[in-house]
């Protein structure tokens, strides 16, 4: 080796530079500045636990020292069946967040560009870079998910676009005409990801029509979860649905055995136990119309709950009492609550929706502190 190259060889591993800029994930927190463990609204899991039926089926899950089916067959073939699709054209995931870095690493990388909204789930940004590809940020629309601005961003480079619907951590919701116009109007080459985590929380009659996209188009990759309303984020299960020749791309680099038995096993169960999920969106659609109803009252005060689809409201304080008052004063009260200022949202708390009884306590809790604040 010359002189010269021993000189330019830097004196340790150096990533490259599109992952040295990443911010890495934050997520939501479960204990207070002091430690102490406060009950957690910062993460978007169920309050209601998990199915007992799922419960139930981690004792009877392959033995850990066997390695899983690879393919997750029964648990596919099962989500098939409940969502009317073929078992073939779904690929699971080590949550979503696998199958959301997979789509941004088989289709875009340097020099290619990566477009999601303002305001969107922070995953998108690290699956845009760690593939190198170039994220490209839309404005919104009051919060909400704006399809011309989205469209407007589009050029040669653009190689896929992540919308979430319902959106976290705004909880907008796109209704199927604008999901559909935003399709049409996308070129055929570009991979539209849409990314339902929070698309069991929506009323049936008010359906996105995604998944029939993610079925009749060749460019549409629907992603869903068991973290959210199945309350199974702690065994890491996700899935996507779309194309054959978009799950075969995902299926060449997605982890060989990436769901654990007991991941396969609970997951089998919960999908077979339909009233749990359906329990679930009742819990949530009353007690979050209940929670968003007593903050209206505080309009006055500069308070303003967004509309949300989901099971958590973002709330913007834009009066005298601040989102870091409330962030704190909740807290104090034993809550942990997800305050955005590294998200751009500064005058913004994002609460999931926990018991009726937590709920009440919350509101009662800024009310007392917006009428402190004046
Ligand atoms: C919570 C969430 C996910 C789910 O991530 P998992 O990896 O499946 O736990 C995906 N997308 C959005 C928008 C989310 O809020």
């Amino acid at each position: 080796m010359t002189e010269q190259t021993d000189q330019i060889r830097p004196a340790l591993p150096t990533p490259k530079p599109w992952i040295s800029q990443i911010h890495a994930y934050v997520p939501g927190k479960s204990k207070g500045h002091d430690g102490r463990p406060l009950t957690k609204l910062s993460a978007n899991e169920n309050p209601l636990g998990t199915s007992p039926a799922a419960l139930a089926a981690r004792a009877e899950a392959a033995a850990p020292a066997l390695y899983p089916d690879p393919d997750s067959n029964a648990l596919r073939a099962a989500l098939g069946q409940l969502h009317g699709i073929p078992a073939a054209r779904i690929v699971m995931g080590t949550g979503s967040d696998e199958i959301l870095h997979i789509a941004a690493q088989a289709y875009a990388g340097p020099g290619d560009e990566i477009i999601y909204v303002r305001y969107g789930f922070s995953v998108y940004d690290i699956a845009a870079r760690r593939c190198g590809a170039t994220p490209v940020v839309a404005p919104d629309a009051d919060y909400g998910t704006d399809v011309d601005a989205l469209l407007a961003l589009v050029n040669e480079k653009t190689r896929v676009v992540f919308v979430a619907n319902p959106n976290n951590p705004t909880g907008s919701f796109l209704p199927r005409g604008e999901i559909a116009r935003l399709h049409a109007a996308l070129p055929s080459d570009v991979l539209l990801v849409l990314d339902q985590a929070y698309g069991e929380y929506v009323s049936p009659e008010d359906e996105d029509g995604a998944m029939a996209l993610a079925q009749s188009a060749g460019n549409v990759l629907v992603t869903r979860t068991f973290s959210k309303i199945y309350g199974l984020a702690g065994e890491r299960l996700g899935w996507g649905t779309g194309a054959p020749h978009i799950i075969d791309a995902l299926n060449r680099i997605r982890g060989p055995f990436n769901l654990s038995n007991s991941a396969q096993a609970m997951g089998l169960a919960a999908v077979a136990d339909q009233s749990f999920v359906e329990a679930s969106r009742l819990h949530n659609l009353a007690t979050r119309q209940a929670f968003v109803a007593e903050l209206e009252q505080l309009s006055n005060h500069g308070i303003r709950p967004l509309p949300s689809e989901a099971n958590f409201v973002l709330i913007l304080f834009e009066g005298n009492l601040t989102a870091e008052t409330v962030y704190n004063g909740l807290m104090e009260i034993g809550y942990i609550t997800r305050w955005l200022p590294n998200q751009g949202l500064p005058h913004g708390l994002r609460i999931t929706i926990g018991s009726k009884a937590q709920m009440d306590e919350i509101a009662a809790e800024i009310r007392r502190l917006a009428q402190a604040a004046g």
